[in-house]
């Protein structure tokens, strides 16, 4: 049998990829629901994730297995429309006319903008096509170095910072320029006149999640698990520990796959990892009306929340008995932060105070329901030098025989965690196993 710690996405990927090569496999999930991090709510209509979620054009593994699962035909592309909100004004910014319109960088500025983002480098004014292809040669330059000298300062004070400060706050400065390049390659197809393409399925992703847990076998998982100890035996692993709500339970194991955070790993067979994570603050706050016409509203000011992502406009409200539904979010750097230590209700009248100065006309009588959820550990710091500090999938050699990890500290995870990459490190690590069992 082989035991898979951690019953997101990774570990039931994990679980139905050894499945399909005939390996026998338990899933073991501490809390009371599958999914993890991709866990959603109930609305008055189809669920929706606790945090927001989407896919990108670039991403092929998890509509794959989409299409294996049955449900790739809920999968919809549909466009979700950015902006970013400066100074009382939200500014759309999917098209080149919106981009060209933006009055708060110059015509140079964009272009210089423009140029990187089809991966152009221009410095001297000579285009070279080849400077980023290794995002290796860009893993110790800091990003706010490489900004200013593949673009301008205006590309980066008025384009890229609020972004940096929206996504690491305070650790913005220890993010590497490979980072960026990365996430500027994985960004998927466009619409010329409309913006990015981006996949939601019918229904959310809770019956993606479902369609998984039933084709790995609602029987060869269990809720309520938590995985407490991993024992090895002559350089080999030979048990697994769990707690329950009864009891504590020991079961040999012929392998186990570590499919949650690198803590996790760590408490378990003493695997160190030096990556750095941020936690999450995310809030949906159910409406009786429009607050924006946008999707993802970047906020260029110090406001107390990185992004507002207003659901309704990416899926209609009807979908949802006709409400609308506004993510408001922010990643935390320290446990220390007033976000992380504020309750619920401090969080929503903080938040909602806020939303109520950028836009006049919204109203705290226009909200029904506020509902928080918080992670310690949501994202990656991907900082300098990342890539050395990658969990390998195959812990054999550092650890023991046996010992393999595919949470969100794996390779796949980068440049971007997703649910793509929670897929592909499952079936990494499936695939290593299979090749020695
Ligand atoms: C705010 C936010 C926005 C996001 N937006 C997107 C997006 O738009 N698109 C996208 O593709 N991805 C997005 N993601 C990322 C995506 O959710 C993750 O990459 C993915 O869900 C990670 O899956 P995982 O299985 O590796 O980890 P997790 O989902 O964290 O699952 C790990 C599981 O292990 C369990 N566990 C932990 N310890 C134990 C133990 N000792 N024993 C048993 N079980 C244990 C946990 O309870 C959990 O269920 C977002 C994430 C966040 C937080």
């Amino acid at each position: 049998m082989i035991h898979v710690v951690g019953g997101g996405v990774a570990g039931l990927a994990a679980a139905y990829r050894l499945q399909q090569r005939g390996h026998e496999v338990q899933v073991l999930e501490a809390g009371g629901d599958l999914g993890g991090l991709a866990a959603s709510y109930e609305t008055a209509g189809d669920p929706l994730e606790k945090y927001y979620h989407h896919l990108s054009k670039s991403e092929e593994t998890i509509v794959e297995l989409a299409e294996e699962l049955g449900v790739a035909e809920r999968l919809q592309w549909r466009i979700g429309k950015n902006a970013y909100y400066v100074d009382g004004v939200v500014h759309p910014l999917d098209t080149l006319p919106q981009i060209a319109a933006y009055p708060h960088m110059s015509l140079y500025d964009k272009f210089r903008l423009g140029m990187l983002t089809k991966g152009v480098d221009f410095r001297g004014g000579v285009p070279k096509f080849d400077s980023y292809e290794s995002l290796e040669d860009y893993e110790q330059v800091p990003i706010k170095q490489f900004l200013l000298e593949h673009t301008t300062r205006g590309v980066y004070e008025n384009f890229f910072e609020p972004l940096l400060d929206a996504k690491f706050g305070s650790r913005k400065d220890d993010v590497s320029a490979a980072w960026l390049l990365g996430r500027v390659k994985f960004r998927g197809e466009r619409h010329p006149l409309k913006g990015e393409y981006l996949g939601y399925f019918d229904g959310g992703f809770a019956p993606f999640v479902d369609a998984l847990v039933s084709a790995v076998g609602r029987e060869n998982v269990t809720t309520g698990a938590r995985v407490v100890g991993v024992d090895t035996d002559d350089g080999a692993v030979s048990s697994v520990t769990v707690d329950t709500d009864s009891e504590t339970e020991t079961h040999d194991t012929e392998a186990v796959v570590v499919a949650a955070m690198p803590n996790v790993l760590e408490a378990l067979v003493g695997y160190e990892c030096d990556i750095d994570f941020q936690g999450a603050v995310c809030a949906v706050a159910t409406m009786d009306r429009q607050l924006t016409d946008t999707y993802w509203l970047n906020v260029a000011h110090d406001a107390p929340f990185g992004a507002l992502i207003e659901h309704t406009n990416f899926v209609p409200p009807e979908r949802y008995g006709g409400q609308h539904l506004l993510y408001v979010a922010s990643y935390v750097q320290s446990e220390e932060e007033w976000l992380w230590q504020a309750d619920d209700a401090e969080v929503e009248e903080a938040w909602l105070d806020h939303v109520a100065e950028m836009f006049p006309r919204f109203d705290r009588s226009w909200v029904s329901a506020f509902r928080v959820a918080r992670n310690p550990r949501a994202a990656p710091v991907y900082e300098r030098g990342y890539l050395d500090m990658v969990v390998p999938y195959d812990l054999g050699d550092e650890v023991g025989e046996g010992v393999y990890y595919a949470g969100m500290a794996s390779r796949a995870q980068y440049p971007e965690r997703s649910l793509n990459g929670a897929v592909v490190a499952g079936y990494e690590v499936a695939d290593r196993i299979d090749a020695t069992r």
